[in-house]
């Protein structure tokens, strides 16, 4: 953290003394919301729904992110590894199925040191790790011991989509790096330790999306469980400005079938922005999606957790 070198990026940055690189974060973690989500992947969801914590900043900044108020735009507040332990023991409290940190690989160090004071304070449930993939080795090594179960994006392997969308040519050999060393970690023999690889379809861009699928049926079939995802929402003018087309849609199932894709799972399309997040509110998705756990503005909803501290 004083040179930071945590993620490809390697911005050398001292971010103990404050000083901010491409993620926007210095050395404290900051949250922006937590809440138990039922729209993640059936394994994931689970009965009791999915105890996600979103974290603020991001290493990756997708220009059409759809956290883009959380990953770029600052929502979020300081929390101690008391607090974050306490977001982790009330979404337990409240029945969720398992810890899914999101978008948190600028704060690896941060998110360990949460985690492991979590687990000593009686936190059973399995933590899973939601990323871009855009991870060194070194990051993914600092987690091992603390995440059981893996769901990274692998969003293009086409470096100059990389390079327009998230100023990054380096993500594609970086994210499949990252996304073969989670399959190490978590072979297939461990059960529900497993690693489920998203790939987000853009608009417009379909041949990205069958070099994904050519590389998941040559690398990750009979490792990891695929899902495709339909939901790419335009925010600004900076990604495309539409939603995945119907014709998209059925060549993209079509090519799972060539590339005799059968483990894992795909969204319906529903081109609409209705479940959409809005940070600003207690709870920033649809009631049906989502309920509050903790907020950065308001601390812990209801009477569930202790109440609002830290900075
Ligand atoms: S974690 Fe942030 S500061 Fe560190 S190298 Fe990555 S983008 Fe730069």
């Amino acid at each position: 953290m004083t040179k930071c070198f945590l993620c490809p990026r390697r911005c050398g940055v001292d971010r103990e003394t404050r000083e901010k690189g491409f993620c926007g974060e210095d050395a404290r973690l900051r949250i922006a919301s937590a809440s138990i989500h039922r729209g993640e992947e059936p394994p994931v969801t689970g009965e009791g729904g999915s105890g996600t914590i979103f974290v603020s900043g991001c290493n990756l900044g997708c220009v059409f992110c759809q956290n883009h108020q959380i990953s770029g735009g600052g929502m979020g507040r300081l929390v101690d590894t008391a607090e974050f332990a306490a977001i982790c023991l009330a979404l337990q409290e409240k029945g969720a199925e398992n810890i899914n940190i999101v978008t948190g690989s600028h704060a690896v160090p941060a998110i360990v040191e949460g985690v492991t004071a979590a687990r000593e304070k009686g936190l059973h449930l399995p933590v899973l790790w939601n990323s871009s993939a855009y991870e060194s080795p070194e990051a993914l090594a600092l987690l091992q011991n603390t995440v059981d179960m893996y769901l990274p994006d692998l969003k293009t392997l086409d470096t100059s989509i990389a390079e327009n969308f998230f100023h990054a040519p380096d993500y594609p050999e970086h994210a499949a790096a990252a996304i073969e060393k989670m399959m190490e970690y978590r072979p297939p023999a461990d059960g529900t330790k497993r690693v489920i690889i998203r790939h987000l379809m853009i608009p417009g861009y379909p041949e990205s999306t069958r070099q994904v699928l050519r590389w998941f049926a040559g690398h990750a079939k009979g490792k990891a469980l695929l899902s495709l995802m339909t939901q790419y929402t335009p925010v600004n003018q900076q990604g495309p400005g539409r939603f995945i087309n119907q014709g998209e849609y059925e060549t993209a199932l079509g090519w799972l079938e060539e590339f005799d894709i059968e483990d894992g799972f795909y969204q319906e399309l529903e081109p609409s922005s209705d479940w959409l997040p809005d940070f600003r509110r207690t709870n920033p998705f649809s009631s049906a999606l989502s309920r509050p756990v903790w907020h950065w503005k308001d601390g812990f909803a209801g009477s569930g957790g202790p109440t609002r501290s830290g900075a």
